[in-house]
């Protein structure tokens, strides 16, 4: 996970909630109700009327441009189109009251990926995963909750960004016996095969050789340049949007590590 930095609401969604009854002719409120609209008709009539018209996607490219396109919870790359799930945090099912709150409204990945055999997969993961659930007691008695991406333990530092450490194949670990993060692995499914696929193959590209030695040879230096890039949004041409890393996560991770632990590691 990345730690993310919300932006104010998109100005028409706050206008979208607070015309919700007059745009669909009833109080009870319902997710469904925030849909894109293909008919040009009807979008002109609503325009007429109340003189804006809010879409479904609309609220996704704001929410995605907002985390750099990567998913909300494992970081992988997301696209805008409709393989895209809107994620309540604190899901409709248990927080109705929450379904419209903007800082509960993230993107995170689903949908068909192509396995090794050339096969479509459906991965399940992240949104999929979760299924309605935030928060349990388990068996002994611990209450544990899925890390918020909003939160922080100290003005500069994520919840979430201290509470994973990873291995050189891309696996991933609860940080020092940390019962929500190991939770939230469990939940999401973080080692999926793909997702430990992935992550292996980004860590490779950032560090040749690192999966089969283990070893990253970069100076101090080298690794604040590195981790500067890794931080950082990016426009890849002149039209496309700013975006991170793929899984910039698990090399955030080795690069901060050699900042504050050694000069190299083996
Ligand atoms: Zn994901």
């Amino acid at each position: 996970m990345k730690g993310i930095i919300k932006n104010q609401p998109p100005p028409n969604f706050i206008r979208w909630v607070a015309d919700y009854e007059k745009l669909t002719g009833t109080t009870s409120y319902s997710w469904n109700r925030l849909r894109d609209i293909n008919d040009e008709d009807t979008r002109t009539r609503i325009i007429n009327e109340f003189g804006y018209c809010f879409e479904k996607k609309n609220l996704r490219l704001a929410l995605l441009q907002e985390q750099g396109f990567i998913c909300c919870y494992c970081c992988k790359p997301l696209t805008n189109d409709k393989s895209v799930i809107i994620e309540h945090y604190n899901p409709r099912s248990k927080s109705p009251e929450n379904m419209f709150d903007y800082n509960n409204l993230f993107v995170c990945c689903s949908g068909i990926e192509v396995g090794d055999d050339g096969e479509q997969i459906k991965p399940k993961h992240c949104g999929d995963a979760k299924d309605d659930i935030l928060e349990i007691i388990e068996e002994n008695g611990i209450f544990v909750r899925i890390i918020d991406p909003l939160e922080k333990e100290s003005e500069e530092v994520f919840t979430c960004e201290k509470s994973f450490v990873y291995d050189f194949s891309g696996n991933i670990f609860e940080s020092n016996g940390n019962q929500n993060a190991a939770f939230t692995i469990k939940q999401l499914r973080l080692n999926h095969q793909q997702l430990i696929k992935s992550r292996a193959l980004v860590l490779e590209e950032a560090f040749p050789g690192i999966t089969e030695t283990g070893i990253i040879d970069l100076d101090r230096d080298e690794a604040k340049l590195y981790l500067d890039h890794y931080m950082q949004l990016h426009r890849d041409d002149e039209d496309s949007e700013l975006k991170f890393e793929p899984f910039c996560n698990i090399v955030i991770f080795f690069l901060k590590f050699i900042l504050h632990h050694a000069k190299t590691i083996s």
